[in-house]
């Protein structure tokens, strides 16, 4: 059995001990000693113990694209630099991308990632070395003919073939992730919907990102809005993950809160390549089921939940015209007990019988001294102030010690120049 102690942790204000075994919280006590030899004791040293970020949509391997084209508008940045370079891609590069990025996402307190990419088994294989927990997508996208790319198919066979033989552990779980609506079929788009009820997995799309999208879609598909369309074609329902979701009209909001479909709030990526305003306090307000995401380095260019938390209340308050809108403990909530329960993930929470998934802030820090807790994570603190990460029993991170990360960081190097190299 494993077991691990944490001692002197601050949880909701009072000290505490925490006894974690087989992976789950199992016993909190003002004192509790090891029952066999093997236990693993860490001092959180009144650290606070709070739940870890689940970042709900990201591209990992994107990291090696960070600052890549940055000013850019979006299908110039798509078309005429990612696409190009992308197709350079080796697997070897999306292994040392997602590890790039889950130690960027491990240091700023996340231990979950949604992500959509391809040559998908580099990226298991870098979260299981890594600790944390994964969904990856098996990836339709297809080019101007309408053909799915060869890598793709493999890449999705060899998923699939993964899960069957179960080569990979329970921190990692599949979706199915049609690119967009301007990127995948009709006849794909049936595709995956038969798919995501034969294999009983969450649907990964974005959705409603641009003005343009909209537009071209309302134009082929008889005058339905993307989440009109996704709605025709039975996509629209609590098993879908719709990553952006700007630009919404009453009627699409209306619709994502009855299917109680996950809205993924993007609000550093949406603002950098201007793609609209998410009408975060509206979707509040309707009751749709929100999460929040980063999207990949190259359009953020950063992975990190505290950043999100603080333009999404920002940003929120502004639309509102309010500074009432988006309180600080709602989002905080999303970034976390939200995103674990929008990938039904059981954990999210510090109480017993929970999967141990946990970050240790360190509350000495200036940014969060003097005010409270929560409004201190969400508008003032950095990740400079997570401390130690666990995920699923296991400490991932203790006093922001990452093992190997100086290689991580000088293989992701090497990577990234060479993708840039003409
Ligand atoms: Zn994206």
């Amino acid at each position: 059995m494993e077991q691990l102690i944490i001692k002197n942790a601050k949880l909701n204000g009072a000290t505490t001990d925490i006894l974690i075994e087989n992976g789950r919280f199992k016993t909190f006590a003002p004192h509790i000693t090891p029952s066999q030899e093997q236990c693993e004791l860490f001092d959180a040293c009144g650290m606070t113990i709070v739940p870890p970020f689940f970042n709900a949509h990201t591209h990992a391997a994107m990291t090696l694209f960070r600052g890549f084209a940055d000013d850019i508008e979006l299908f110039d940045w798509l078309n005429n630099y990612i696409w190009p370079a992308e197709a350079k891609l080796t697997p070897y590069d999306v292994y040392c991308g997602s590890k790039l990025a889950i130690l960027e996402m491990i240091k700023s307190g996340t231990v979950f990632f949604n992500d959509m990419y391809w040559f998908q088994e580099e990226t298991i294989r870098a979260a299981e070395e890594m600790g944390v927990r994964a969904a990856v997508g098996l990836l339709f996208l297809e080019d101007e003919n309408g053909n799915i790319a060869e890598r793709n198919v493999r890449g999705n066979q060899k998923l699939l073939e993964m899960k069957k033989q179960q080569l990979f552990s329970d921190r990692i779980t599949l979706t199915l992730a049609p690119h967009a609506v301007y990127t995948v079929s009709e006849r794909n788009l049936r595709r995956v919907e038969e798919l995501a009820e034969e294999l009983k997995l969450p649907v990964h799309i974005h959705l409603a990102e641009t003005a343009r999208e909209v537009q071209e879609c309302r134009k082929e598909h008889s005058g339905l809005s993307p989440v009109e369309y996704l709605a025709s074609l039975g996509l629209l329902n609590r098993n879908l993950i719709a990553a952006h979701s700007v630009h919404l009209s009453n009627y699409d909001i209306e619709m994502l809160a009855d299917a109680q479909a996950v809205l993924v709030h993007m609000p550093c990526s949406n603002m950098k390549l201007n793609s609209g305003a998410f009408r975060f306090a509206d979707a509040f307000k309707a009751g749709c089921r929100i999460a929040l995401g980063t999207d990949g380095c190259a359009s953020n260019n950063n992975l990190s939940m505290f950043d999100e938390m603080k333009f999404a209340a920002l940003a929120a308050k502004r639309e509102d015209n309010s500074p009432t809108a988006a309180p600080a403990d709602y989002v905080f909530n999303i970034a976390t007990t939200g995103g674990a329960e929008a990938f039904g993930i059981d954990s999210g929470e510090i109480s017993p019988g929970k999967l141990a998934d946990a970050v240790l802030i360190n509350t000495d820090s200036s940014y969060l001294t003097g005010g409270e807790f929560i409004p201190g994570m969400v508008y003032s603190a950095d990740s400079s102030v997570v401390d130690s990460v666990i995920c699923n029993g296991r400490i991932i991170m203790k006093h922001r010690v990452v093992p190997g990360e100086k290689q991580i960081i000088e293989e992701g190097r090497k990577c990234a120049a060479k993708l840039r190299a003409k």
